[in-house]
């Protein structure tokens, strides 16, 4: 076996020398990413399948934006991948991205799940779900604007209000309704609510079961994770005893918020890492990427996790990731305003 792989590493060896780098087998591009590593290896893999482009990742729990900046000219960087619309925002005001447009990502890839500029596309969605007692919330159907219906008086859960996935949420009702009214709404939630806002989005099932809340705010993948058992037996029980309805805005529809990617602005392998980006957007690269971590597909066509795809038809809601993005400060600041963490 040694002897083998000597030969086979010395007729690779010979097929660089003389290959000229054609064949792409030194083709490398490095990915820096926030994400858990094992969610996107699936993707990498299949990539360096493909293309012969060995992908070397690298996981930066936080401080991303911070390190690009640092290694500045010199950065190995060349593709960036994070999670929440806020963060994709970060890096390009930054200025550690650089704007890509090409054929293919802009057909993939709705206008609004992108930089208008190109310096970042959205790879995977995650969308902001109400879970239900379902044996006490007889709904098919239910908006946001209804979280602060005063018939819910005491029987709503949700977490920190400054949460990224509420801040995100809040900025959308200001982007629908005017600050005015988002005020007046998270005045309405915040009576509504059955406990303190803390906790995950988890917490927020378990205590559905335990009769504490009727109505729970959540992302639509910790159901998937919660059903589909990865999170152990109890998340499994949370999961299983729950219904989950796809609220909309009035006159709109489900809010989201995305994983993304951007090709960093000093990208040593920058033709490599449009490359990537095209292979991430493709549709059978979409249903793993997305099904990876039960997230959703950005392009419609492709594949979803069935116990995601069972919680009903998402309608993403159309307002630009942008502009909610752009309303963030303005939504931190009414949720202080109104004491929702208190
Ligand atoms: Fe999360």
């Amino acid at each position: 076996m040694a002897r083998f792989r000597v030969i086979k590493s010395l007729l690779l060896g010979g097929a660089l020398l003389f290959g000229g780098g054609s064949a792409g087998a030194q083709e490398v591009v490095n990915i820096y990413t926030t994400r858990e590593p094992g969610l996107a290896a699936p993707l990498f893999e299949a990539f360096t399948k493909a293309t012969g482009i060995e992908v070397k990742s690298v996981f930066i729990k936080d401080g991303l934006a911070e390190r690009v900046k640092a290694e500045g000219a010199t950065s190995p960087a060349d593709i960036l991948m994070t999670v929440d619309v806020g963060n994709l925002l970060d890096v390009v005001d930054a200025g550690i991205t650089q704007p890509v447009e090409t054929p293919a990502l802009k057909a993939a890839i709705p206008a609004n799940l992108r930089d208008p500029a190109g310096n970042w596309y959205a790879l995977s969605l995650r969308a902001r779900l109400v879970y239900t007692a379902k044996d006490v919330v007889k709904l098919d159907a239910i908006t946001y604007e209804q979280l602060a219906d005063p018939k819910w008086k005491g029987k709503v859960c949700i977490r920190s209000g400054q949460h990224p996935y509420n801040v995100a949420l809040v900025a959308a009702y200001i982007v629908h309704h005017g600050e005015a009214k988002a005020e007046e709404w998270l005045r309405g939630v915040k009576a509504n609510l059955a406990r303190k806002a803390a906790g995950g989005d988890r917490e927020g099932a378990r205590d559905i079961l335990g009769g504490i809340c009727d109505l729970a705010v959540g992302n639509s993948y910790y159901v998937g994770l919660m059903r589909s058992g990865k999170g152990g037996a109890d998340q499994k029980k949370w999961g299983d005893g729950i219904g989950v309805l796809l609220p909309t805005f009035e006159g709109g529809g489900t809010h989201v918020n995305v994983s993304g990617a951007a090709v960093a602005k000093n990208a040593p392998h920058k033709a490599a890492a449009i490359k990537f980006m095209e292979f991430a957007v493709s549709p059978t690269m979409q249903a793993v990427y997305a099904q990876q971590n039960m997230e959703y597909p950005v392009i419609a066509e492709a594949g979803i996790d069935p116990v995601i795809a069972g919680l009903g038809k998402l309608k993403v809601d159309p307002i630009s990731l942008v502009d909610i993005a752009k309303n963030r400060k303005r939504a931190s600041e009414l949720i202080d305003k109104v004491g929702f963490d208190n």
